[in-house]
């Protein structure tokens, strides 16, 4: 569903913007926020880039993140979520949202929850990242050297550096326009975003690999992170986002789990497929949701309690006529 007309008039016609992104933002959530709040401030506009528990390390590289608030310095007249699936996983100050400002939803989840007042949702985009490339470009807001930056992180963090089945040849095409159009260097972002972790944050995936598990003969990895373990070692959580990726690493695998135990009471879980199993659906059986080969949920128990929560389930599913209902061509991840 699309409202491209709509949201091209309101980036138009006002003054005073807010935009936000989801909870522990990722690339794309950071790229898209930050080049749809270059781009209007570049036409003059007034705008406050919202990230209440501020940019996650990794991403701070990108010139213009240091414009990025954790409150809200201004009274808009639109409010922007972008790559936000629904409401609940938008973070911004109530007072935002208590001024009555129009809410736009810019978006590529296939799951989301068309909660704006205006919903520009392409669940064909491989990014966010993308839709607001088209949308600075078709609402004439020239880009620079910066939003080339941010929206190149933003399409690259979620193809994992365009290796994903989401890679398009759309995708391809309009990265290699920034690097030529505005000089600006794959390399050197690779290396920012890959190769600028702690030794901490390996030595924890480490004892994490240490818990990694087969279940349903070998088409399902799993591994777990203790509260314990996470306080053993001082990584920021968003540290920790790649590490499911060793899971469908193995041959074989069609669907991995990674457990993270946020708190005592609450479990984080990242999905991610490399078959034909739709994880959006699967996560959506514990109230959480994403894209066909990547999805997330948070189950509200301990880290050994959630595990016997999901494994049975998938164990279930996988056994069952009921893969064939959330079976199907996807193309989606991140
Ligand atoms: P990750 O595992 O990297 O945190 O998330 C993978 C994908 O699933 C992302 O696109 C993210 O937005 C989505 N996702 C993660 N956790 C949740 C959740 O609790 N609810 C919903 N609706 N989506 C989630
Ligand atoms: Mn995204």
């Amino acid at each position: 569903m699309t409202g491209r007309e709509e949201i091209l008039q309101l980036l138009a016609e006002y003054d005073r913007y807010v935009l936000g992104c989801h909870v522990h933002p990722d690339g794309d959530a950071i790229g898209s926020l930050l080049a749809l709040g270059l781009g209007l401030e570049n036409a003059g506009k007034e705008v406050a880039m919202v990230v209440p528990g501020g940019v996650p390390a990794t991403y701070r590289f990108l010139e213009g993140t240091e414009k990025i608030t954790t409150t809200a310095s201004l009274t808009p007249e639109v409010i922007i979520a972008l790559d936000c699936a629904d409401r609940e996983r938008l973070l911004l100050p109530e007072a935002v949202f208590a001024t009555g400002a129009p809410l736009v939803n810019i978006d590529h989840h296939i799951s989301n929850s068309m909660f704006g007042d205006f919903n520009h949702v392409l669940p064909e985009a491989a990014a966010t990242g993308e839709i607001v490339y088209d949308l600075l470009a078709d609402g004439g807001f020239a880009p620079d050297k910066r939003i080339a930056e941010a929206i190149y992180t933003a399409v690259a963090t979620d193809t994992g550096f365009f290796r994903y089945s989401n890679t398009s040849g759309r995708v391809l095409s309009l990265a290699a326009g920034l690097v030529a159009d505005y000089g600006i260097s794959p390399s050197r972002i690779a290396e920012e975003v890959y190769e600028e972790r702690s030794y901490d944050s390996l030595r924890l995936l480490g004892e994490v690999l240490a818990t990694l598990r087969l279940a349903a003969g070998g088409r399902i990895a799993w591994m777990a992170m203790s509260q314990e373990l996470m306080a053993a070692y001082s990584v920021p959580l968003e540290e920790t986002e790649n590490f499911v990726n060793h899971t469908i690493s193995i041959s074989g695998v069609e669907i991995g789990l990674f457990f993270k135990e946020i708190n005592p009471e609450e479990t984080k879980v990242s999905w991610r497929s490399k078959s034909a199993v739709d994880v959006s659906r699967l996560a959506a059986h514990f109230g959480g949701g994403g894209h066909a080969r990547a999805a997330g949920c948070t189950i509200k128990a301990p880290v050994t309690q959630a595990v016997e929560q999901v494994l049975p389930f998938l164990h279930d599913y996988l056994t069952s006529a009921g893969q064939e209902n959330t079976a199907g061509e996807e193309k989606e991840r991140a």
